[in-house]
């Protein structure tokens, strides 16, 4: 059998210690693991998609087997185009299931050959999300530990009041 190729995908607006987690365990089960960056010209981000893209790869230098790309459209599409055969997902509480289910069954509708797999969230990512990091950095609050240390110096220099606080915040 071929190598299974792998994709996961999201928005990393930023990536976060959640993410690189799920990454990283995935890379236990597939030998190679893409990286795809929703590129959504619609959708308000904090981050470029080339911002998002060279945290990306800053945060995994040091894995093999990671690719950074980044793709715009419908993602099944891109799957196909790019002869994907698993979509990788994390999981964390309730939420994310009704939303992940969902998509995953539209997937597999549109691509019945593209399989999604999920790996569960570890208790200290449980309550991680892109969305919260940036709440709280954006008010200067401490994110230390919670996103690679590369990712900070994007978030730093996008807010002043956390760039203030740089050397107080919490070691990786
Ligand atoms: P999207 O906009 O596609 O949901 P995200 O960047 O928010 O993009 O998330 C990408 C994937 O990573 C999703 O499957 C999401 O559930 C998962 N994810 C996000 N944060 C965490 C976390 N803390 N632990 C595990 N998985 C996570």
């Amino acid at each position: 059998m071929e190598e299974t190729k792998v994709i996961y995908p999201g928005s990393f607006d930023p990536f976060t210690n959640g993410h690189l987690a799920i990454l990283k365990r995935g890379l236990e089960i597939f030998k190679s693991i893409s990286i795809v960056v929703a590129h959504n010209s619609g959708k308000k981000s904090l981050f470029t998609t080339k911002e998002r893209m060279r945290m990306i790869n800053d945060s995994t230098a040091d894995l093999q087997g990671v690719q950074v790309k980044c793709f715009e459209g419908l993602l099944v599409d891109y799957a196909l185009e790019q002869q994907v055969n698993v979509i990788l997902r994390g999981l964390r509480a309730g939420d994310d299931f009704g939303y992940e289910f969902q998509l995953a069954l539209m997937n597999r509708r549109i691509a019945p050959q593209v399989q999604t797999v999920f790996l569960m969230t570890d208790y200290n990512w449980l309550y991680v999300s892109s969305s919260s990091v940036k709440e709280v950095a954006s008010l200067g609050g401490d994110i230390g530990g919670l996103v690679p240390p590369v990712v900070i110096d994007f978030l730093c220099a996008k807010f002043p009041k956390l760039a203030q606080r740089r050397n107080h915040l919490r070691p990786a």
